[in-house]
């Protein structure tokens, strides 16, 4: 699905990711690990095109092309889909009607007929239920004093109705409460159809027991430096990351 090669990005001039490489396989769940501070933001940035970042060198392949000269929406259109560690709020912006026009622009993309106001709220009411969110939360301002669990669930609804087949969640989990862990897992779990492609940037192994990944990436100081299964994340949370014997 996604083949980075010889990556390294710049932020406002300094140089973050510094020849990264990663595949990630079509239908497979990927988590990427690492300390603070290490790029894994700045990689998720990368792949949809934010303008915080600067690609300077390498490749990212999607679907089979270079996508580094692709416009972000171009990129969402044809199937990225990124959560942000830090979702920004829009006052002002209703979170249905944005969610809508975010919908209806893919599916004009894709040739299909877009959806009227009172067919979508049918699809985002269930959504929005299975999600145990309020349905107040849809008719308010997007994300505009929702609570960091609500924004997350929130991300996960958009992530549900847009259907992406690239996945991007990064750190979804962090100051999540048990039953919105559990949430938010299950709407991932709900979104595995053995196509559709995860990239889960975590710094704990709880969302890891839900979510099941087949492989765990380690990110440090700007390259992916192991790949391994399950067992590394029991590894780094008894030894830190200095216990991680270095591929590269
Ligand atoms: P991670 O997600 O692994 O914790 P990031 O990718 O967010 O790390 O950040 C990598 C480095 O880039 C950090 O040193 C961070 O301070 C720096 N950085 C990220 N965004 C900016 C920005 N907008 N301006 C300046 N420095 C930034
Ligand atoms: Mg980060």
């Amino acid at each position: 699905m996604i083949n980075i090669k010889d990556l390294h990005v710049n932020i406002k001039d300094k140089e973050i990711l510094k020849g990264l490489n990663l595949e990630l396989e079509k239908g497979k769940v990927h988590a990427i690990m690492g300390p603070n501070g290490a790029g894994k933001s700045t990689l998720s940035k990368a792949i949809v095109g934010h303008y915080d970042v600067e690609v300077t060198k390498g490749e990212i392949e999607y679907k089979g092309k270079n996508i580094i000269d692709m416009l972000p929406e171009e990129r969402a259109l044809d199937g990225i889909f990124l959560s942000f560690q830090n979702p920004i709020e829009i006052p002002g912006v209703n979170n249905a009607y944005f969610l809508r026009t975010a919908l209806n622009a893919k599916r004009k993309y894709l040739g299909k007929p877009e959806m009227n106001a009172a067919e979508f709220l049918k699809l985002l009411r269930e959504n929005v239920k299975r999600l145990g969110m309020s349905t107040e939360m849809i008719s308010r301002s997007l994300n505009d004093g929702f609570s960091g669990g609500e924004k997350k669930r929130n991300e996960i609804l958009q992530m549900e109705v847009l259907e992406p087949d690239m996945i991007l969640l990064d750190e979804i989990d962090s100051g999540l409460d048990i039953d919105a862990l559990k949430a938010v897992s299950e709407g991932i779990n709900r979104m595995k159809n053995g196509e559709r492609t995860f990239l889960v940037i975590t710094h704990y192994s709880r969302i890891l027991d839900y979510i099941n990944p087949d492989f765990i990436h380690v990110l440090q100081d700007g390259k992916i430096v192991k790949t391994g299964g399950g067992e590394l994340v029991k590894i780094l949370e008894e030894q830190g990351y200095q216990a991680i014997e270095k591929d590269v």
